[in-house]
C-alpha cells in the first residue's frame, strides 16, 4: 500500500463513521480529494470504524453515497480502520523493543487518584511518566499493562502547517499517552498513525481540532522513522472549522449539518454544495462561482483561509439557483418528479421547467411552482386566491371563458393577444385579469408567467379550471 514513487502526493479522508456526513466532513473530504486531482495524485479513503459500538454499517453506507452525490471518487478501495488491528499492535511492540515506548502498569483506581490529586493542585491533568523509568520487574508478576508513547521531555516539536503557518508545542507538554490498551487493542492516535503511513499519505488535510493531535502523533513517525527509516513527516494542514452565523462551531442547533439533509430536505444539488462547500473556507479572487473542473484547475492550499468560516444558507441557496438554472431540465424534472409523488408527469414537468426554474433556489421551490400543473379538479385555494375571485371576478372570468374558447392558436403569443384585447373592452388593466386568471388556474396567487400557465395545461384543462371558477350566470 505504501507509495512506492515517494513523490506522489497521496490525501485521505478519514471518517469517523457515527451518523452521516457532516458539512464539515464534507469540506474536508472535497478539500483532499481537490488536491490529489490538482497535483495528480491520490485521494484515499479509511474509515475509522475502531469505535465498535458507535459504527455502524448505516452509517458508513450514508457517508459513502454522500461522498458519491457530491461527485468525489476515491482512487482505492476504502481502508477500514478496524481490520489493521494487528498492524497497529506490531508497530506498538516495534516502539517498546526500541524504547520509543514503555509498559506501564499503573491501575486504574492509582490513575484515578493521581488524577483527584492533579485537580486538587490545580495541576493539568496528564499521566505523571510515573513507569517511564521503572522497570517491569517491578510490576507484580501477570499484571496488567498499557504501553505508553515515550515523548521527549526536552525542547520543541515544530509544525509548519500549510495552513495555520508555524506552530511551536513544547515536548513536555505533549504526555506520554497510550499506544496499546491493556486488552492488546490500538488506540485511536496509534492507528491514525500507522495507517496514514501504511497507506502512503503525504499530505494531511484535516479540521484544525485535530492539530494538537498532530503533535500527539509526530513523535509516533519520528521514532518509528529513527526505528526503520521511510517515515517522513507528513506535509500537515489544519483548516479551521465552520461555524454558524453566530459564531458559534456548526452544531444541529443550526439546523441542517449532515449532506444528505442538504440532498432531502433543503433541495441542493450537488453541485451546488461542492462549489459552496468550496468556496467555505476557500478562495480565488472574488470568484463565487467555480465549476468543478475550474477548481481542479485552482484549487491549493494557498487559498485557504486562516479563520473559521461562517455558514451562510442564503448564499448557498443563491448558488443552487445558479445551478438551477444551469441544470438540464429533463433531471430536473425528475428530482422535483421525486417530491410530487406518482401523480407528476416528467414530460409535462420538462417543458414546464424553462419557466419555472427562472427564480427557483432550491428543488423544492421547483416543485411548489410546479404543484398547480397536477392538482385535481376541483383546485384547492389557498387563502388569498380565494380571496381574489369575488363576484366581479366570476363575471369576468366567465366572459374570458368564452373568448378562450374560440381561440384556436393556443400559444403564449396569441393568449396573450386575446386577453389584453378582452382586458381592454373590459376597460381593466391586464393585471386586474391576470390575478383572478391566476388564482383560478393554479389555486395560489404565485406562479409563471400566466400565458405560460394557459400554455402548459392546455386548452381544455385551462378552460375547465377557469370555469369551475366562473359565476354560472355569467357563462349564460
Ligand atoms: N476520524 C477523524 C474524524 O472523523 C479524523 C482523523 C484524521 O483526519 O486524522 O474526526
Amino acid at each position: 500500500m505504501a507509495s512506492e514513487t515517494g513523490k506522489e502526493v497521496v490525501t485521505r479522508f478519514a471518517p469517523s463513521p457515527t451518523g452521516f456526513l457532516h458539512i464539515g466532513g464534507a469540506r474536508t473530504a472535497l478539500f483532499n480529494w481537490l488536491y490529489a486531482r490538482h497535483h495528480g495524485g491520490k485521494a484515499l479513503l479509511r474509515i475509522e470504524d475502531t469505535d465498535r459500538k458507535r459504527s455502524t454499517q448505516e452509517a458508513i453506507d450514508k457517508i459513502i453515497e454522500g461522498l458519491d452525490w457530491l461527485g468525489l471518487d476515491f482512487d482505492e478501495a476504502p481502508v477500514f480502520q478496524s481490520d489493521r488491528a494487528a498492524r497497529h499492535a506490531e508497530v506498538a511492540n516495534q516502539l517498546l523493543e526500541a524504547g520509543h515506548a514503555y509498559k506501564c502498569f499503573a491501575t486504574p483506581e492509582e490513575l484515578e487518584e493521581m488524577r483527584a490529586e492533579q485537580r486538587a493542585n490545580k495541576q493539568p491533568m496528564r499521566y505523571d511518566r510515573r513507569w517511564r523509568d521503572r522497570d517491569e520487574s517491578e510490576a507484580p508478576a501477570g499484571a496488567p499493562y498499557v504501553i505508553r508513547l515515550k515523548v521527549p521531555t526536552e525542547g520543541e516539536t515544530v509544525i509548519e502547517d500549510e495552513v495555520q503557518g508555524k506552530v511551536t508545542v513544547k515536548n513536555a507538554e505533549i504526555d506520554d499517552y497510550v499506544l496499546l490498551r491493556a486488552d492488546g487493542t490500538p488506540t485511536y492516535m496509534l492507528a491514525v498513525v500507522v495507517d496514514d503511513h501504511d497507506m502512503g499519505v503525504t499530505h494531511i488535510i484535516r479540521g484544525d481540532d485535530h492539530l494538537n493531535n498532530a503533535f500527539r502523533q509526530l513523535p509516533v513517525i519520528r521514532a518509528m522513522n529513527e526505528i526503520e527509516g521511510g517515515w517522513p513527516d507528513p506535509v500537515y494542514a489544519h483548516v479551521p472549522l465552520i461555524h454558524g452565523s453566530d459564531g458559534a462551531k456548526l452544531s444541529k442547533r443550526h439546523g441542517a449539518v449532515g449532506v444528505e439533509a442538504y440532498r432531502d430536505e433543503e433541495g441542493v444539488l450537488p453541485e451546488a454544495l461542492f462549489n459552496y462547500l468550496l468556496r467555505l473556507g476557500w478562495g480565488h479572487g472574488d470568484r463565487e462561482e467555480v465549476t468543478r473542473e475550474e477548481a481542479i484547475e485552482l484549487f491549493d492550499l494557498d487559498g485557504v483561509g486562516k479563520s473559521p468560516s461562517r455558514f451562510d444558507i442564503k448564499k448557498l441557496q443563491n448558488l443552487n439557483g445558479h445551478y438551477i438554472r444551469e441544470a438540464d431540465d429533463a433531471r430536473l424534472a425528475a428530482l422535483v418528479a421525486e417530491k410530487l409523488g406518482p401523480d407528476a408527469d416528467e414530460a409535462l414537468l420538462t417543458e414546464a421547467m424553462p419557466v419555472l426554474k427562472t427564480r427557483a433556489r432550491s428543488i423544492n421551490e421547483l416543485a411548489d411552482g410546479a404543484a398547480f400543473l397536477f392538482q385535481k379538479r376541483p383546485l384547492e385555494m389557498t387563502e388569498k386566491a380565494a380571496g381574489l375571485l369575488d363576484d366581479e371576478a366570476r363575471d369576468r372570468l366567465s366572459g374570458l371563458s368564452k373568448v378562450l374558447a374560440e381561440e384556436n392558436s393556443w400559444t403564449i403569443e396569441a393568449l396573450e393577444a386575446t386577453t389584453k384585447s378582452y382586458a381592454e373592452q373590459l376597460e381593466l388593466g391586464l393585471g386586474k385579469l391576470a390575478q383572478p386568471m391566476r388564482a383560478a388556474l393554479t389555486g395560489t396567487t404565485t406562479s409563471p408567467g400566466i400565458f405560460d400557465v394557459l400554455v402548459l395545461l392546455g386548452k381544455d384543462e385551462s378552460l375547465a379550471r377557469i370555469d369551475a371558477q366562473a359565476s354560472p350566470a355569467g357563462k349564460e
